[in-house]
């Protein structure tokens, strides 16, 4: 067995699959969630216990596991290879075929990181780090916090690290591509960080990918510096703290929304592990997809300035296209989410946070703060304010929903004004992914799942399926080839070995074949095969019968008679079988 089979046997795709989504049981052989590739909220992504793979019915991403951890973690065939071998612990042969350039860079990418996060934690430890120490300690960070979180300190004099990586033979051309140096016009590199108090920044994971480093003087601008756009560095798509925090998100489900390091460590160390931060700028829908995985309740806690502010409401919309629960989560005193904590304690950021208003209730309040809602004029302001935002929920049961509750909430009777409201929300142009769908015939897919499910019964058929000639015409009937070029060609016939076979869109339709809430009827067996079978031999004679009589017509009408009676008899041969068999 060559590596690549043998660790697709040995990894279970689900319980791959569900380290990223929240995976139900949905029949005897599948599991559905929500799909981490689209936004959704009723779940149209699938796995395939026994066949081990998935498929999205709304975005058609599909595939096996290592597909799966492709393009879950953006990796290549190589990589996700070398993860699931290195989590499920089946060691990978030495000299692998595939290795390739790529991943040796990211690789060494990698390993920049972790040399790069020594050095910082050294400093910080040493007596280099003495002014680094003493900002930590007046933010009241504690040594296991500063330890937990990795917290580091980059050396003043700008070539510490650059030596370091040069030392350790990292070629030129990958110590440029890491980010963590700048280059000379002189060729020659120089420390990107300096004097700054370092932030490693982790994929999920936990590989560290990134760095974010603070000023610790005043006349270091700017305040953050963040590692540039790298090969292992995508800043749309990374969340700060989502690897420690994505456990207990699941476990909660419900996840904490704050803006920065300090804050993000400052609510960690309070006792509250379901935090992440978005670092500064707003939200993008591969993070709120990532954040989605875990679960779909978000609690957002921005800095009190910055609520209402630019970034923090184009976040909010983006949240609430993506399909999240959006709850807002206020602060009084003016304090942000790590001062409150120090300040007033846990207990106290406990209630704030039981407290938080639903985002709509949370806009209509601030909408009624600038309106009067004793007014019609009033009330007309507050909902053309909201309206955007109610527009933007998918569902559309639940914009309704939403609607008509914050009516209520404002005190809007029945009247005009509401009906306008109403209307508005339920006219939201749709935007659809559905693809329009092939009919499969019950006897196509039933036969196909024996095929592929049943080694008995693949035996008895297969070799029939020569014989049968309106596979060539059925959807499926790519498939049907592919099963017969492996059967004459004598390979075994599986799941994976005809999927290798076909195109994109067969591989769709064999999916949803499977997949299909046909095969939850029947018991999967050689009898049900047969039967399958039979029935597409039967529907093949009333194809060819179809087909004579258009033949016969057409010799009528060219005066070949000769030929019209011949394929007259041929049809009447045909409906008598076709009444014996009946
Ligand atoms: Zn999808």
């Amino acid at each position: 067995m060559d590596f690549v089979e043998q660790l697709k046997s040995a990894v279970d795709i689900v319980s791959v699959v569900g380290e990223y989504v929240r995976l139900r049981k949905s029949s005897a052989y599948r599991f559905t969630g929500l799909c981490p590739f689209h936004s959704e909220k009723t779940p149209s992504f699938t796995v395939h216990v026994s066949k081990q793979f998935y498929h999205c019915f709304g975005c058609h991403a599909h595939g096996d596991v290592l597909k799966f951890v492709m393009e879950m973690e953006h990796v290549s065939f190589y990589e996700a290879l070398k993860s699931l071998s290195e989590r499920y612990g089946i060691p990978m042969p030495k000299r692998s075929q595939y290795a390739d350039e790529d991943a040796r860079r990211r690789g060494a990418l990698f390993q920049m990181h972790e040399l790069a996060q020594e050095n910082f934690r050294s400093n910080l430890a040493g007596p280099a780090g003495e002014a680094a120490r003493a900002y930590l300690e007046r933010r009241g960070l504690t040594a296991e916090t500063i330890a937990a979180f990795g917290l580091g300190y980059s050396e003043r004099s700008g070539r510490a690290l650059t030596r370091l990586m040069e030392q350790r033979g990292f070629p030129a051309a990958w110590i440029e591509e890491s980010g963590l140096a700048g280059k000379r016009p002189d060729g020659s590199f120089y420390d990107k960080f300096r004097n700054r108090l370092m932030f490693p920044i982790h994929d999920e994971q936990g590989r560290i990918i990134a760095f974010g480093g603070r000023a610790l003087s005043k006349e270091d601008e700017p305040k953050y510096l963040n590692s540039p756009e790298t090969p292992i560095y995508k800043k749309r798509e990374v969340l700060y703290n989502l690897h420690r925090a994505k456990d207990a998100i699941r476990k909660q489900d419900r996840v904490i929304l704050v803006e920065g390091y300090m804050d993000a460590i400052g609510v960690t160390a309070a006792g509250f592990a379901p935090v992440v931060a978005s670092c500064g700028t707003s939200l993008t829908g591969q993070q709120i997809r990532s954040l989605k995985r875990h679960s779909q309740h978000i609690v957002v806690n921005f800095d009190p300035d910055a609520a209402g502010g630019g970034g923090a409401e184009r976040s909010l919309d983006t949240l609430l296209a993506e399909g999240m629960f959006v709850r807002v989560m206020e602060l009084d005193g003016g304090l942000d989410p790590d001062e409150y904590c120090k300040q007033r304690g846990a207990e106290s950021y406990q209630q704030r946070l039981e407290a938080a208003k639903g985002y709509f209730y949370w806009l209509a309040d601030r909408a009624r703060a600038q309106h009067n809602v004793h007014t019609p004029e009033g009330v007309v302001a507050v909902l053309k304010s909201l309206l955007p935002s109610v527009q933007a929920i998918t569902d559309p049961l639940e914009r309704m929903a939403v609607a008509e509750n914050l009516a209520d909430y404002i005190g809007v009777g029945r009247g005009a004004v509401l009906e306008t409201f109403r209307k508005a929300v339920v006219d939201r142009r749709e935007t659809t992914m559905e693809r329009p769908k092939e009919n499969l015939r019950a006897d196509e897919r039933g036969l196909l799942e024996v095929l592929l499910s049943e080694a008995e019964g693949r035996e008895e058929l297969v070799g029939e399926l020569e014989t049968i000639e309106v596979l060539d015409r059925v959807a499926t009937r790519r498939i049907y080839q592919a099963i017969r070029a492996l059967h004459t060609a004598g390979g075994a016939i599986t799941f994976d070995g005809v999927n290798a076979r076909l195109e994109e869109n067969d591989q769709i339709l064999l999916a949803e074949a499977l997949l299909s809430e046909d095969a939850e009827t029947h018991e999967v067996n050689t009898e049900y095969g047969r039967r399958c079978l039979e029935s597409l031999r039967r529907s093949e004679d009333q194809f060819r019968r179809a087909e004579l009589k258009a033949q016969v017509k057409q010799a009528e009408r060219a005066g070949n008679l000769a030929e019209a009676l011949r394929l007259s008899e041929e049809l009447i041969r045909l409906e008598r079988r076709g009444a014996a068999r009946a």
